[in-house]
């Protein structure tokens, strides 16, 4: 049913989540799993352990930290028995690097967390989840947590 997934990863638990769902998708399919992560500055304040969001990060900080997420996602799906076909690291707005890793790999499933690392709880989506679901021509999963 599924021979394509993308799962996008941004570092949240949330993230991990749809990993993991992702992850037994692609077993039960015999699917390519293809792994997505667009460093940005909230993403690496996580990566790097700082407990404040708006701590200044230098580009090469958030290079760093955006291999250190890819590096831990990659290790997370071969564990699970489903090594990642592919991974990118985006350089772009996130939820554009996570539709232009969908055609590219014409994906017909993107798994995403339905919240990430942001911190308007009353939100029911976020926006990168929100822009991806309007923009994706392929079926998208919202795992939540
Ligand atoms: P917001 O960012 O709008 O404040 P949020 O962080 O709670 O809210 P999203 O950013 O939409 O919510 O995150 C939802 C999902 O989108 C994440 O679980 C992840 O799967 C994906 N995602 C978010 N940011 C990135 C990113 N930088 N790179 C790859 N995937 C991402
Ligand atoms: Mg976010």
């Amino acid at each position: 049913m599924y021979k394509s997934i993308v799962v996008a990863i941004d570092g949240s638990d949330a993230a991990q989540k749809a990993l993991e769902t992702a992850c037994g998708l692609a077993k039960t399919f015999d699917a390519e799993l293809h792994l997505v992560h667009s460093p940005q500055v909230e993403t690496t304040s996580i990566s790097v352990g700082y407990t404040v969001v708006d701590v200044p990060v230098s580009p090469a900080q958030i290079a760093e930290a955006g291999k250190a997420v890819m590096e831990a996602a990659i290790a997370k799906a071969t564990d699970l028995g489903t090594p990642p076909h592919d991974h990118t690291i985006g350089s772009g707005d996130p939820a554009d690097d996570i539709l232009d890793c969908a055609k590219l790999n014409d994906a017909d499933l993107i798994v995403m967390g339905r919240r990430g690392l942001g911190s308007v709880a009353s939100l029911f989506l976020g926006s990168v989840s929100q822009k991806v679901s309007r923009g994706a021509s392929c079926s998208c999963l919202t795992v939540a947590h």
